[in-house]
């Protein structure tokens, strides 16, 4: 039995079984086996247990054994929200963020997106390559299995589906999964800016040239919009959603970061998968949210790089009964970081959420923010074996410790992706 492993000696083993999405008090539950273990056959959860029920299965006796010596086990993290590919930091706009320059300033003097934007269009598919492969090695060391990538950086035909090319690329040559999301609505790209009809023109571009490309090659399973000032309306968000739908693409939404716009409700009344910052939601937002089924995703780690005190209402979406989840928004202009561990902290500081609750946003409800929540996100017999162990003794220490990655095993459909101390197996 080449392809089956037992893994046994969690401490905590958070199976986050049950049905699904969680909301309000079901977030608490994250289904804890003390002494756990689970067997895995062909990168796929057969059993899971005690270590004295899967140990006493017959099965269990030819598997490989992979004993995790007392450390906490819980499902990979799926990050719902990044932008992965990107061709370099944007550091020198550190400074100007510090001095006190807001972020629609910075981008006024040429900085922010469309910064990144000339960055990527001058770079070589090989540089962005590399740059993501690094990146995405790091996104294992930090426990995360899955994560979701906009495109969003080239806002032209040929540098868009370079990116979206390369997300299809990068999954058959690395062992996460890659979601691979269309943000060519990011903002208007310069050379149709400061023209009448230029924003127009740029999503004739979008829906004409780009999308039935990418419908054509399959190059992206969703559609989003950078809905807010600055960057597309309402109306035209709706426009653009609903030709990526034509096109095999599911709406998903950046609401409510700068300035309410609606574009929350919006995204209710498209049934899109996620609307994600919240930072500036009213109370009917919420409430509209509470009731539906679009993932209200936090990104706290933006609030926190740009120095910001307002950070998105958990506690009023949660109450509300939202289905709240968590992610890093990885980009190289607001939330450069790869650390979901580092996203839970900022979510029990910030936003006032508890660590059992901040782990169900970055596992099942991040798993359900991408549809994939039959697959992933919880550790149940016929899910996918992605895991994560973390050298602490309590799982609440996981976003208790800050600063200090205690990941200390990845575990990707069975295979040892990340192992800080011994050698994959
Ligand atoms: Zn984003």
């Amino acid at each position: 039995m080449r392809d089956s492993l037992l893994i046994t000696g969690a401490s905590q083993l958070l199976t986050l079984r049950g049905s699904g999405a969680r909301r309000g008090s079901s977030l608490s539950n994250l289904g804890i086996i003390k002494d756990g273990a689970l067997l895995v056959r062909d990168g796929v959860i057969e059993d899971i247990g005690t270590r004295a029920e899967m140990e006493s299965l017959p099965e269990a006796r030819p598997a490989e054994k992979l004993d995790v010596g007392g450390r906490v086990v819980l499902p990979g993290f799926v990050d719902s929200h990044t932008h992965l590919i990107h061709a370099a930091s944007r550091a020198e706009e550190y400074e100007l963020k510090i001095e006190g320059a807001s972020y629609e300033e910075i981008a006024r003097k040429g900085g922010g997106i469309l910064n990144s934007v000339k960055k990527l269009r001058g770079a070589t598919s090989a540089a962005l390559k590399e740059r993501a492969l690094r990146a995405l090695k790091q996104f294992a060391a930090h426990g995360t299995t899955t994560l979701e990538a906009k495109s969003g950086y080239g806002l032209e035909v040929a540098s868009e589906l370079k990116i979206l090319g390369l997300h299809k690329e990068l999954n058959a040559v690395q062992p996460l999964e890659i979601v691979s999301t269309f943000l060519g609505a990011h903002v208007v790209p310069t050379e149709y800016r400061g023209k009448a009809d230029g924003a127009e023109r740029y999503i004739k571009l979008l829906s004409e040239s780009l999308m039935p490309r990418i419908g054509e090659a399959r190059l992206a399973e969703f559609c989003d919009v950078f809905c807010d000032r600055g960057a597309f309306t309402i109306e035209q968000a709706k426009r653009i959603l609903q030709a990526g739908r034509q096109w095999g693409m599911s709406p998903r939404l950046h609401a409510e970061q700068l300035r309410r716009t609606g574009a929350a409700q919006l995204a209710v009344q498209l049934k899109a998968a996620s609307c994600d910052h919240l930072e500036q939601v009213n109370k009917r937002d919420i409430q509209a949210l509470g009731k539906s089924e679009t993932v209200a995703t936090m990104l706290p780690g933006c609030d926190f790089h740009l120095g910001l005190e307002r950070y998105a209402p958990a506690r009023a979406l949660i109450d509300a009964g939202a289905i709240v989840a968590l992610a890093t928004d990885y980009n190289p202009g607001t939330s450069p970081t790869v650390s979901m561990p580092m996203i839970l902290s900022l979510a029990c500081t910030q936003l006032r959420m508890t660590p059992a609750e901040a782990i169900a946003a970055a596992t099942i409800n991040a798993a359900y923010a991408l549809r994939r929540e039959k697959t992933i996100g919880s550790l149940e017999v016929g899910k996918q074996a992605d895991l994560a162990v973390f050298e602490v003794a309590d799982y609440r220490e996981i976003p208790y410790y800050f600063g200090v990655n205690h990941c200390w095993m990845t575990v990707k459909r069975g295979r040892v992706i990340h192992a800080a101390e011994q050698k994959p197996i």
